[in-house]
């Protein structure tokens, strides 16, 4: 530990946050770092605790408490503190394939477990985890490596999101001949393409990518596996196959006049957006897909707010966020304790954009979409909203969200996006390799296990889980790269 008296000397200080006013006119990355010699006293609030949950990585009440990277937080806190940045990258890569990602777009389920937050604000250790992978890029300390030795195993990863990328990383270090296999244009799945630019420069990707081809990893675009490349000459060509598709199939709302134009998916839209944005080299913002547009979310979380930092730059005229479930209390609740994930109101980047530009926050709660209503022209004019309440359901015994008679108000509407989360993997790639998917249309494997019921496939990330976050996709990459290298090496010396 650092300094012992650190978390009683420092107040927690984060990096500054472009103004709303400034940011909203462009899709560069808002968040700053602090001043190097700042961030080391933010890493002395660290208190090295003798049980450590923030990296824990544990569920509790079914959520996950602490880093499920088992990143050694207090370790890379103290040696921030110290000033010794490459003995604290060095520290971090044993356990983490990908700082700069978690880094930028982590819920930070670390401070969400850290002792400090007991009673104050906890450690940044986001921020400082920043702070190391930055120093390291720009000491030209972070190299992929490219053994000497080849097994002369070969193994194709369909995907190229966070679980495909680590699980190459891994297994290409070890000498195996991996080719990743990704359908669209560009590399690096929702970190591309869902995630805005704005919370991740598509650069921080392209920057690991180039890595990872530097040291022996194919990367292969354009190929649709199970559609455009046959899943079964993929097979014969390889000896391990990892199935890391994520979870790409949105949840619908089916209401009546669900046909109109102007209805999309969140993920869609936003990939829109980045891919144009990628394609003018950030000249031209497609402001056609929004511009003087009432712009209806469903879905109050975190696609949703992306949703809503991406509208207001693209000039919408309003931008109301929909959410069925009721407001979450601005302080834990005593049935929520420390160090579950706290069920509490956040007020995100697009939230506080919205607040800036229209006077309010966009989310309007317990309430869903009863129609969509069309002009002549099959255009969508208005949506028709309805009020939500929890009741019992008489048959399964279960509380549900029900509508509220008598509380439709109708509302203009150009432009709906569904954000209403996802329902598992895509079958057309399931089927096409054979393997058997749970109830939820997740890969089946054993418990804490990545071979799926056919020989050779795996799986992992939230083709797996499904969907998740960015730290479990690497984690679940970095897992499956070890199965798999004992499988066909009859041992693994990975960790
Ligand atoms: C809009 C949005 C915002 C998000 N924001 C955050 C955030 O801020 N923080 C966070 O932690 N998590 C966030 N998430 C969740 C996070 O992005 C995912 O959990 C994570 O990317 C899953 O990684 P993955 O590798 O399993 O799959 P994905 O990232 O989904 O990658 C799967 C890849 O497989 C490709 N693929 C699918 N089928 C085929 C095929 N047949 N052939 C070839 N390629 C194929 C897809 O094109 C895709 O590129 C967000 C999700 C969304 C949708």
């Amino acid at each position: 530990m650092g300094k012992t008296t650190g978390f009683l000397e420092y107040t927690r200080v984060d990096g500054n946050t472009r103004k709303e006013s400034v940011r909203i006119k462009d899709f560069m990355e808002f968040h700053e770092r602090l001043p190097f010699e700042e961030q080391k006293l933010q890493a002395a609030r660290c208190m090295d605790c003798g049980v450590p949950f923030c990296q824990a990585g544990a569920m509790i009440a079914g959520m996950a408490s602490g880093c499920p990277l088992h990143n050694p937080v207090p370790e890379m806190n103290d040696l921030v503190y110290r000033g010794r940045m490459e003995d604290a990258y060095r520290r971090l890569s044993m356990t983490h394939s990908f700082p700069e990602f978690t880094c930028r777009v982590c819920p930070a389920l670390c401070e969400a477990a850290c002792t400090c937050g007991l009673h104050t604000a906890p450690v940044s250790t986001k921020e400082n985890e920043k702070a190391v992978i930055e120093y390291a890029y720009e000491h030209n300390l972070v190299k992929e490596l490219s053994p000497e030795n080849r097994t002369g195993k070969k193994v194709a990863i369909i995907g190229s999101g966070p679980s495909g990328l680590a699980a190459a990383q891994l297994l290409n270090r070890r000498g195996h001949d991996v080719t990743v296999y990704e359908r669209n244009d560009r590399v690096g799945g929702l970190l591309r393409y869902g995630i805005p630019n704005m919370k991740l420069d598509k650069s921080v990707i392209d920057r690991r990518v180039s890595l990872l081809e530097e040291a022996g990893v194919k990367f292969v675009v354009n190929a649709d596996v199970g559609k455009s490349i046959s899943a079964d000459k993929i097979t014969e060509e390889h000896d391990a196959i990892i199935l890391a598709c994520g979870a790409s199939n949105p949840r619908d709302i089916n209401a009546p006049g669900r046909d109109a134009k102007g209805i999309r998916f969140a993920v869609d839209f936003l990939s829109e957006v980045t891919k144009k944005l990628l394609d003018s080299d950030f000249k031209k913002k497609p402001y056609e897909l929004v511009k003087d547009k009432d712009v209806i979310i469903i879905g109050g979380g975190d696609t949703g707010n992306d949703c809503v930092g991406s509208s207001i730059r693209l000039g919408a005229k309003s931008v109301t966020q929909l959410e069925m479930m009721p407001k979450p209390c601005e302080e834990r609740a005593d049935s929520n304790p420390w160090p579950e994930w706290p069920k509490v109101l956040k007020v995100d980047y697009g939230q506080e954009e919205a607040i800036y530009k229209f006077g309010e926050d966009p989310r309007v709660y317990q309430t869903t979409v009863k129609e969509f209503k069309k002009d002549k022209k099959g255009n969508l004019k208005s949506v028709v909203l309805v009020s939500l309440k929890s009741e019992k359901d008489e048959k399964t015994g279960r509380m549900c969200m029900v509508p509220v008679d008598g509380s439709e108000k109708e509302v203009p509407a150009q432009l709906v996006l569904i954000a209403a989360g996802f329902l598992g993997s895509q079958s057309y790639v399931t089927d096409a390799f054979g393997v058997e998917t749970d109830a939820r249309s997740n890969v089946k494997t054993d418990e804490n296990k990545f071979a799926t019921s056919k020989e050779k496939i795996y799986t992992a990330g939230d083709m797996h889980r499904g969907q998740s976050l960015v730290v479990w996709a690497i984690s679940e990459g970095r897992q499956v790269a070890k199965e798999v290298d004992e499988a066909l090496m009859g041992y693994t010396n990975l960790r």
